[in-house]
């Protein structure tokens, strides 16, 4: 099988999921290092990592899809549920900004209070007070709630946000894109159609979107090809517009599932199949948010890109720890014979 698998990478070609599957767990750590550096080659130079310092906004906690793995979310009438104001969100803003970041990722829970139009006052206001400063303005998974809690169809969701000057609506919520495992854990959110419909609707209305995934659950190897097969099929019938795809794992602190956290040698085993299969994405990305320093191993791993990231309350209610001692991150990479340089946020495609 080994064989085979080097013959498809190392000659530029797609190799399935059952290779893909017996090379996570037959593969040794060197075999999958060689051929992910292959993939990686093709878009990157051997030394190139690039990053970006990032904020993400928790706007509200409040949230009617009661995910299993969640430490996050309040549900309605709690005590210690909470909505931002446009001028509270400026000042994570503010916060951001006198780190020298450039990116801002909403991300709030299902709440069911608040409609399209709350959202494209919220963005169009921080997006005139800030030019400079990048929006990912919700996730896929937000805007699927917004959107039904509306009926509105996700093409004519996804026009009242084009309209209104959104350009960013990114890949979050995804976790594991299996239905099985939807159903076990988070029955309430979507189902794996209905995701991809959405995203399909936002490209189509020149929305800017990504890919990502969560592991460590207690999801099979088998979900997790599901997840990757589906993602890889649905790269291709956008033409590649999907410019990163993020992988992280699950923080099981503080959650109804609980659970225990992956080693960090299944992470980057992961990160480099996924960096093989995966070969119509053109940015991987390793996950400084979930696992600090160690993250920059992944790139080692296949991955090329990451945030350095200011402040997320929804890992760190889960267990994750943010560190604001960015030159110890940025050295750790160089350690490894990367030369990490700034890069501005992407522009969607
Ligand atoms: S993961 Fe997101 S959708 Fe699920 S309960 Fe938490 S905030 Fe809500």
């Amino acid at each position: 099988m080994l064989d085979a698998i080097r013959t498809r990478v190392l000659g530029g070609e797609r190799i399935d999921r059952a290779q893909a599957a017996w090379l996570f767990e037959h593969g040794t750590d060197e075999q999958l290092i060689e051929l992910a550096q292959s993939v990686r080659g093709r878009y990157h130079p051997p030394s190139r990592a690039t990053w970006l310092k990032m904020a993400i906004i928790n706007y509200t906690n409040v949230c009617v899809a009661r995910c299993d793995y969640c430490a996050f979310y309040r549900f309605p009438g709690e005590p210690d549920t909470y909505l931002l104001s446009t001028e509270q969100v400026c000042d994570k803003i503010d916060a951001l900004k006198s780190h020298g970041g450039t990116l801002v990722g909403f991300n709030g829970g299902f709440h069911p209070d608040l409609g399209v139009e709350h959202y494209t006052a919220l963005f169009q206001a921080v997006r005139a007070r800030y030019p400079d400063v990048e929006f990912y303005e919700m996730t896929v998974a937000e805007f699927m709630f917004v959107a039904k809690r509306q009926s509105l169809p996700y093409d004519e969701a996804a026009a009242m946000f084009a309209a209104c000057g959104t350009r960013w609506i990114t890949g979050g919520g995804a976790e594991v894109l299996d239905d099985a495992f939807r159903l076990r854990h988070s029955p309430g959110k979507y189902k794996v159609e209905d995701f991809y419909d959405a995203q399909r609707a936002l490209l189509a209305a020149g929305i800017g979107s990504t890919a990502t995934m969560v592991i460590g659950f207690d999801e099979t190897l088998d979900e997790r090809m599901n997840h990757l097969e589906r993602l890889r099929d649905f790269q291709d019938s956008v033409d590649g517009r999907l410019p990163s795809f993020l992988c992280w794992t699950y923080k099981p602190y503080n959650t109804e599932l609980a659970g225990e956290e992956v080693p960090l040698t299944e992470y980057l085993r992961w990160l480099a199949i996924c960096r093989i299969y995966l070969d119509n994405i053109e940015h991987i990305r390793t996950s400084v948010l979930t696992r600090n320093e160690d993250a920059m191993i992944g790139l080692v791993y296949g991955a090329d890109d990451f945030d350095l990231p200011t402040e997320d309350e929804v890992t760190q209610k889960a267990g994750a720890t943010i560190s604001h001692e960015f030159e110890l991150i940025l050295e750790s990479a160089r350690k490894l014979g990367f030369d990490p340089q700034m890069r501005q946020p992407l522009r969607p495609c």
